[in-house]
């Protein structure tokens, strides 16, 4: 099986209380391919100017992530700036330049036709509707957002939604697209809507799965040192399509398990600075910090 992502490629200028990067290597679809490569076969759909650094390339290979759809362009690369509060799950975005981004029209390489997951990463809901429209009949649609979208391009982002099956949304998000404060209540409003499933992500207090038959919850791993929380997200994300794909079936069980890897992925990803924790990290230390999920939640009922 294999995994398409569309998604934005970036340079992403990063604050926290403790330091700060500039032009360090982001974007949703970027998180989200290395992420899930761990798992599947991934094939990546986006564009970049002609600053994008040839060792980002080398990386998606390395990764054996599958590049034909990526565009490099006359221009600048994406830019998104962001600084971090002291509570961490907190952060105002600082400036965006859209730049190449800006005339960015998606083209889906014959090679990638037959798709089984189709993720749209965070990304102008006008560009999803436009690769879902070229992607004949994915076996699952999974989406994520952000507020932007539900602030400007609202009707767009109701259009994908309806065509989505795992629609993914932080507490906040779904606060504001729903204007429900109760989380449960909210995800069965959007489940109303099309998806099949919804998850809401809750930053380091973990993710919240609603469908028909109730709800599943996995907390964010402890994890005692956070140096920068972005793209925990498209990470959850990877985490969670990554093994879907690889199971190939999406059954109550394996939402569960996908639901976990996601939370064990995203953990991994906030102990270091844009993509570097990834870089290291390997499929054993994973599967450990899996199995430790068990550990972490189980109890005895009696
Ligand atoms: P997350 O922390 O999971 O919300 O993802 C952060 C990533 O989203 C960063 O690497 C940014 O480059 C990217 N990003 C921020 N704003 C936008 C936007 N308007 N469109 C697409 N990607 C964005």
């Amino acid at each position: 099986m294999s995994i398409l992502v569309v998604g934005s490629v970036a340079l992403d200028t990063i604050e926290t209380p403790f330091a700060k990067r500039e032009d360090a290597l982001g974007g949703s679809a970027m998180y989200f391919s290395i992420g899930a490569s761990f798992f599947s076969d991934v094939r990546l759909v986006g564009v970049v100017g002609t600053d994008f650094p040839e060792d980002a390339i080398a990386l998606l290979r390395k990764h054996n992530v599958d590049i034909t759809g990526l565009q490099q362009v006359e221009g600048k690369t994406f830019r998104w700036s962001g600084r971090y509060h002291m509570d961490m799950n907190r952060r105002d975005t600082l400036d965006t330049q859209l730049n190449v981004l800006e005339e960015f029209s998606p083209v889906i390489p014959d090679t990638y036709q037959s798709t089984d997951f189709l993720f749209l990463a965070n990304i102008h809901p006008t560009l999803q509707l436009d690769v879902l429209s070229q992607v004949p009949e994915p076996e699952y649609v999974i989406t994520d957002t952000m507020n932007l979208w539900i602030d400007t391009t609202l009707d767009d982002l109701w259009k994908v939604i309806k065509q989505t099956d795992i629609m993914l949304m932080s507490d906040s998000e779904i606060r504001q697209l729903t204007g429900e404060t109760n989380l449960l209540i909210a995800g069965k409003q959007l489940l109303e809507k099309g998806p099949g499933y919804v998850i809401i992500k809750k930053g380091e207090h973990g993710a919240m799965l609603v469908d028909a038959e109730g709800v599943f919850f996995a907390p964010g791993f402890p994890v005692e040192d956070i140096v920068d929380p972005t793209g925990a997200g498209d990470v959850f994300a990877a985490g969670l399509v990554g093994y879907l794909d690889k199971v190939g079936a999406v059954t109550d069980k394996t939402l569960r398990q996908a639901v976990i890897y996601g939370s064990t992925l995203a953990s991994f990803n906030v102990e270091d600075f844009s993509l570097d924790r990834l870089k290291t990290l390997t499929m054993g230390e994973i599967k450990e910090r899996y199995r430790m999920f068990k550990q972490i939640t189980q109890f005895e009922s009696e």
